[in-house]
């Protein structure tokens, strides 16, 4: 496998992994993702992250919040909100992260969604709790489910033990280590995204513009990563196909003069599922 990075300037990296929707396929054909999330006064990135999926083509989605467990959400009534302690996580493809905090109870429920055997994607504060907690390092480097990991920067350097100043410097390499440490596939964000894989496949994606430099972009872009797993994707064509939809939606819209001023993370979801019916 080369280790050349590869520019993503064409949608055949990824596009033999997008499946037509079979004329007798059913919801059960296309994924559970659980969004584990939502701590006190975080709830809106966990609903944006699951809200997200299921505009994604995921078959269900359920909300696992942490705290302030909102009975339905009325924009997406479809989406199943529970108190995260009564989720099953096994067998369901799992996000893991958006506004989850760093408590006791956020560290043990992690615990449980890496003790899955499904896919995993970790954000936000599941990758923080991994950086504090050797135990919790030792289950993602253990486990034998594939597992998708998306920092910005500040977390990529709190997952290495380094500075942002020394990420940004070499993206690659803080990328490749990433994901070679913690056997996983490794999405590491902002202005010209690297996704790194174990295997030694690094990627650039040029799609994206700062419309995306805005509060709760990142949970949008974990809930695309979760739907895509959901419905089966192998890891490294999921990643590779999220990136690049997220930032095509956001180069869609400023295209269109909404943005790049202004745009909010949920305006992009409907890009981001025009665009995927699209490919
Ligand atoms: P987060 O910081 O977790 O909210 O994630 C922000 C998301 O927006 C990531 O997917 C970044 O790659 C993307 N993003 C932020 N700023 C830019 C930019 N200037 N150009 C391209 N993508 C960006
Ligand atoms: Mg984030």
């Amino acid at each position: 496998v080369s280790s050349t990075p590869m520019v993503l300037n064409s949608i055949a990296a990824f596009s033999p992994a997008l499946r037509r929707r079979p004329h007798n396929s059913h919801k059960g054909s296309y994924g559970d993702v659980v969004v584990l999330g939502g701590a006190a006064g975080m709830s809106g990135a966990v609903i944006l992250s699951a809200r997200t999926a299921a505009k994604c083509g995921a078959g269900r989605v359920f909300v696992a919040s942490i705290a302030d467990t909102p009975a339905y959400d009325s924009q997406q009534p479809e989406l199943m909100c529970r108190a995260a302690a009564d989720i099953d996580f096994s067998g369901r493809t799992t996000v893991a992260g958006p506004g989850m905090g760093t408590s006791r109870q956020a560290h043990d429920l992690l615990a449980q969604a890496l003790a899955t055997q499904a896919p995993l994607v970790l954000d936000a504060d599941a990758l923080n709790l991994i950086s504090e907690e050797p135990a919790l390092r030792h289950k993602l480097q253990s486990r034998r489910a594939p597992a998708l990991l998306t920092p910005h920067p500040l977390e990529a350097a709190r997952l290495l033990g380094t500075t942002t100043e020394q990420v940004q410097a070499n993206r690659i390499d803080a990328a490749r280590t990433l994901a070679t440490t913690l056997h996983a596939v490794v999405v590491l964000k902002g202005s010209g995204s690297v996704i790194a894989s174990p295997d030694g496949r690094i990627a650039i994606n040029p799609t994206g513009n700062p419309a995306l430099a805005t509060a709760g972009s990142g949970d949008v872009l974990s809930g695309v990563c979760g739907a895509l797993l959901g419905q089966q994707w192998p890891i490294w064509e999921a990643a590779l196909a999220a990136v690049w939809l997220h930032g095509a939606a956001a180069d869609e819209l400023v295209r269109r003069g909404i943005g790049p001023i202004g745009v909010v993370a949920s305006e992009l979801i409907p890009e981001i599922r025009a665009l995927l019916n699209r490919l």
